[in-house]
C-alpha cells in the first residue's frame, strides 16, 4: 500500500479512509438490523438446542455444473436428519439427488449449455462479441426466464414427475448465487434465506470478484472491493427486467428499482456460507458476522470404485504420476494441449495420468509413461499420484488440496483463476498458468517445481489442515446460526412451527394449538422474515442508508412481537 518512496500516495490514504469507514458503516447496519453481535453469533448452541427446533420443509436451489451441486447433496442429507429436504437443480442431477435418498425437483435450463456459454464468453457476465449477443442473448435470457419461473414451483409445488408426489410448501431458503429467484421467493414467502457458494460473492478488498477479471495476484483493495458491485450490476444489467417480470407475474411484488437490484443480497445482509477452509484463504476482515467460512465438502466415492486392471498395473509399475485433466472444461483445440501436456511431461521426466472429461483430450499415441483415463474418483486417484495440474474448478482444486498434492493450476474462466492463485500463496504450486499462455517449456517447468521439497511439504501440511473438519457439517451449523428461530417458535412448544399470530395473546402459534388453545381468538398468517424494506437513495446517501436500517432495525425488533403485513401480503 505504500507509494515507491515508502510514503503513502494519495490512493493508498483515499482507499484505506474509504475501506475504514465501509467497514464501520457495515458493521452498524449488521448490529442494527439483526440485533445480535459477533459474540452472539460465534456462541455455540446449547446443547439439545437442535432438537427443539420446528421442523422444517427446506428446499436448496442449486444453478450450476455437477461440480457445483455435488456439495449440497452432504449438506441436504445432514439437514435431512431433521426437516424436510428438497434439493431443486438441473434435470441432469436427479439422479445424484435421489441416489443419496434426498427429494428432488426440476430447475430449468442445461447445465452444459450455461457451462458452454461461460467459455465462449471467457467467464464474462456479458458477452464480448457481437455474434455472441445476436446468437446466445435471446437464448440465454429466455432460460434465465426459465430457470426463474421454475425457482418460485420448486418453493411451492410438488415434483412434476411423481404423480403421487406430497405437496410442497418452503418453510426456508438455501440457495447459491446463479439460482437468481432465491430472494425474490423468500419474500414473497416471508421465509428465511441462506447462500451458500463455492466461490467469494460477497464484496471485500481483500480479492477481487472472481468474475471481475481483475488479477487476483495483485494488492488493489478498491479495484476488488468495487469488482463485486460491478458484477452485480452488469448481472442486474442483464437480468433485471426479467427478475422484475418475474416478480409482478409470478410472485405478485412489485418490481425492483434499478438502483437496489444489484446489491439486494448485501443491502439485506443475507446470510452466506462459503465452501472453503481458513486455513486456505481467511476471512477477509471486511466481512461481517452474517458471513461464515466452512469447508470444501468433498463427493467420497473412493470406496464404491474398482479400478481396471491396466491401471493398477500402471501405477504400479513406476513412480507416482502427475494427474493432469481439465475437468467439465471444453477446450478449443484438444489436439494441441495434448501434445503440449505429453511434451512436458516428457521434459520434466514425469509419468502421467491424463483425463479426457469432456475435454476429450486423448486421439494421439501415447508413450508407455502416460495413461489415459475416463471416470476416475479424484478421492481415490489422487492419493496415489505425486502432484495434479487442473483446470481450477473448485471441486478438484479442493480435491487435491485435500490429497496434500502439489498443485499446478491452469484457469480458463470464472472463479478457476481465483482458486490457481490461492494454491499458489498458499505455497502448494507455482503461479498459475492461464490456458492461453499455457506452452510445454512453461508447464515443465511448473512439472519440476512440484518436485522441490519445500512445496511438497506445505501442500502436505495444507492437506491435513484440511481434512480436520467436516464442511458438509460446518455448513448446516452454520445455517442453523442464522435461523430466525425465535421468530419460528410456537409459543406453546418451540418443537411446533409458528404459522399465525394471536391478537389477543399477543404470541405466535403453530395452526394446530391456535386451534385448540386460543379458539375464538382472532389470527393472523405470520410471515418469519420481512425481505421488502428497500434502503433509501438519493444526495445523502450516507444518511439515508442509515434511517432505512433504523426502519428496518424497527422492524427486526418488532418481527419477534408483532405479525408482518396484512393477509393480503401472506401467502
Ligand atoms: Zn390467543
Ligand atoms: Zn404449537
Amino acid at each position: 500500500m505504500a507509494g515507491r518512496n515508502g510514503a503513502p500516495s494519495f490512493v493508498d490514504v483515499a482507499a484505506t479512509t474509504f475501506l475504514a469507514r465501509r467497514r464501520h458503516h457495515r458493521r452498524l447496519r449488521a448490529a442494527a438490523v439483526r440485533g445480535v453481535t459477533d459474540a452472539d453469533l460465534a456462541a455455540t448452541p446449547a446443547p439439545g438446542d437442535a432438537e427443539r427446533v420446528p421442523r422444517l420443509s427446506v428446499v436448496v436451489m442449486i444453478v450450476g455444473s455437477r461440480g457445483d451441486v455435488q456439495p449440497f447433496v452432504p449438506i441436504g442429507r445432514r439437514l435431512a436428519e431433521r426437516h424436510r429436504v428438497r434439493i431443486a437443480t438441473h434435470r441432469d442431477f436427479r439422479p445424484m439427488v435421489e441416489d443419496a435418498g434426498l427429494e428432488f425437483y426440476p430447475l430449468a435450463g442445461d447445465p452444459h449449455e450455461l457451462m458452454d456459454y461461460m467459455v465462449r464468453t471467457g467467464g464474462r457476465i456479458i458477452p464480448t462479441h457481437l455474434g455472441q449477443i445476436v446468437e446466445d442473448v435471446p437464448k440465454k435470457r429466455a432460460m434465465m426466464a426459465e430457470i426463474l419461473a421454475s425457482t418460485w414451483r420448486a418453493c411451492t409445488e410438488p415434483d412434476p414427475d411423481r404423480p403421487d408426489a406430497p405437496a410442497f410448501r418452503a418453510d426456508a431458503i438455501v440457495a447459491n448465487p446463479p439460482s437468481s429467484g432465491h430472494i425474490h421467493c423468500a419474500e414473497a414467502l416471508h421465509v428465511p434465506l441462506h447462500m451458500i457458494f463455492t466461490m467469494p460473492w460477497s464484496p471485500t478488498s481483500a480479492f477481487p470478484h472472481p468474475f471481475a477479471r481483475i488479477d487476483p495476484g495483485r494488492n488493489r483493495p478498491v479495484q476488488n472491493f468495487l469488482s463485486y458491485g460491478l458484477v452485480d450490476l452488469l448481472i442486474w444489467g442483464g437480468i433485471g427486467d426479467l427478475v422484475n417480470a418475474f416478480r409482478q407475474e409470478t410472485l405478485k411484488l412489485p418490481p425492483i428499482a434499478f438502483d437496489d437490484g444489484a446489491p439486494l443480497l448485501e443491502d439485506h445482509q443475507v446470510p452466506f456460507t462459503y465452501l472453503w477452509p481458513a486455513a486456505l484463504v481467511p476471512k477477509p476482515t471486511d466481512w461481517g458476522p452474517d458471513i461464515d467460512l466452512a469447508n470444501f465438502i468433498f463427493h467420497e466415492q473412493a470406496h464404491a470404485y474398482e479400478p481396471p486392471s491396466a491401471l493398477r498395473d500402471f501405477l504400479a509399475a513406476g513412480e507416482a504420476p502427475i494427474y493432469v485433466g481439465f475437468g467439465s472444461v471444453r477446450v478449443e483445440d484438444p489436439a494441441a494441449i495434448t501434445r503440449v501436456i505429453l511434451t512436458a511431461l516428457d521434459e520434466a521426466g514425469a509419468r502421467g495420468i491424463v483425463s479426457e472429461g469432456w475435454a476429450h483430450l486423448g486421439g494421439e499415441a501415447l508413450p508407455p509413461s502416460v495413461f489415459l483415463i475416463g471416470d476416475c474418483p479424484h478421492d481415490w486417484l489422487f492419493p496415489r499420484c505425486r502432484a495434479v495440474c487442473h483446470h481450477g474448478g473448485a471441486g478438484t482444486t479442493a480435491a487435491g488440496l485435500r490429497a496434500g498434492l502439489p498443485t499446478v493450476v491452469v484457469p480458463v474462466f470464472g472463479d478457476q483463476f481465483f482458486w490457481g492463485q490461492t494454491v499458489a500463496n498458499a505455497g502448494a504450486g507455482p503461479e498459475p498458468i492461464p490456458i492461453t499462455r499455457l506452452d510445454s517449456a512453461t508447464l515443465a517447468e511448473a512439472f519440476k517445481t512440484c518436485r522441490q521439497p519445500p512445496m511438497r511439504e506445505r501442500a502436505r501440511a495444507l492437506g491435513a489442515r484440511l481434512r480436520e473438519t467436516d464442511g458438509a457439517e460446518l455448513a448446516v451449523q452454520s445455517v442453523y446460526r442464522h435461523l430466525p428461530w425465535q421468530a419460528m417458535r410456537c409459543a406453546n412448544d418451540s418443537g411446533h412451527l409458528a404459522t399465525v399470530y394471536c391478537d389477543t395473546c399477543g404470541v405466535r402459534l403453530c395452526r394446530e394449538c391456535a386451534t385448540t388453545a386460543h379458539a375464538g381468538h382472532p389470527v393472523h398468517p405470520y410471515g418469519y422474515v420481512d425481505w421488502s424494506a428497500r434502503p433509501a437513495h438519493g444526495l445523502v446517501a450516507e444518511l439515508g442508508e442509515l434511517l432505512g436500517d433504523a426502519t428496518r432495525a424497527l422492524q427486526a425488533g418488532l418481527g419477534a412481537i408483532i405479525p408482518r403485513g396484512g393477509a393480503h401480503r401472506l401467502r
